[in-house]
């Protein structure tokens, strides 16, 4: 009797619709799954680093690198939100499990270091300008401070005759 009553869950497990949902493959509209970082746009300026509050995030000046060890990530979109070049954004699928904490370590691209390069080229510019025309504004500054010629007597005017009165 067992026999039948088993056969007979079998039959109508194999013919029956699954009891579970699938996964659903589309994430919703604000889903925070992972940080990715666009390394076209990063200057690597340490702030998403710094406000990160579980130290997930490295950065590597010398070597130009952006690393993130995305099993300490707790998907806060701190970073993001303090990018100042709005280099990170987060990623919908979520990070996927394993039994190892990964580092992912991405370089910055030649054309964000030739872009940088070039603010730091332009900034220097600015700043040499800068420098250039407070020493001449200090120059002249001295310069108008040395005592002035010593100014001269006024010129009399000459006096003036008086009126000639009407004689009729
Ligand atoms: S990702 Fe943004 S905040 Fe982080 S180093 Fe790059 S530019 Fe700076
Ligand atoms: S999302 Fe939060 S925890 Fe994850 S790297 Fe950014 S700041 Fe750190």
């Amino acid at each position: 009797m067992a026999i039948v009553s088993f056969n007979k869950t079998v039959l109508h497990n194999l013919f029956s619709k699954p009891k579970t949902r699938k996964v659903e493959k589309e994430y919703p509209e604000g889903t925070r799954g992972h940080v990715e970082n666009d390394m076209d746009l990063c200057i690597l300026c340490g702030l998403c680093s710094i406000k990160c509050p579980t130290h997930a995030i490295t950065v590597d000046k010398a070597e130009k690198t952006w690393s993130i060890r995305p099993m300490s990530c707790i998907q806060c979109r701190c970073c993001v939100d303090n990018c100042p070049k709005k280099s990170l954004s987060m990623g919908l699928r979520f990070q996927e499990p394993g039994s190892e904490k990964v580092t992912k370590t991405f370089k910055q691209s030649e054309k964000a270091i030739a872009a940088q390069e070039a603010l730091m080229k332009a900034a220097k510019e600015r700043a040499a300008a800068a420098a250039a025309a407070k020493a001449a504004q200090a120059q002249a500054q001295a310069q108008g401070n040395a005592p002035a010629p010593a100014p001269t007597a006024p010129a009399q005017a000459p006096k003036q005759e008086a009126p000639a009165e009407n004689k009729e």
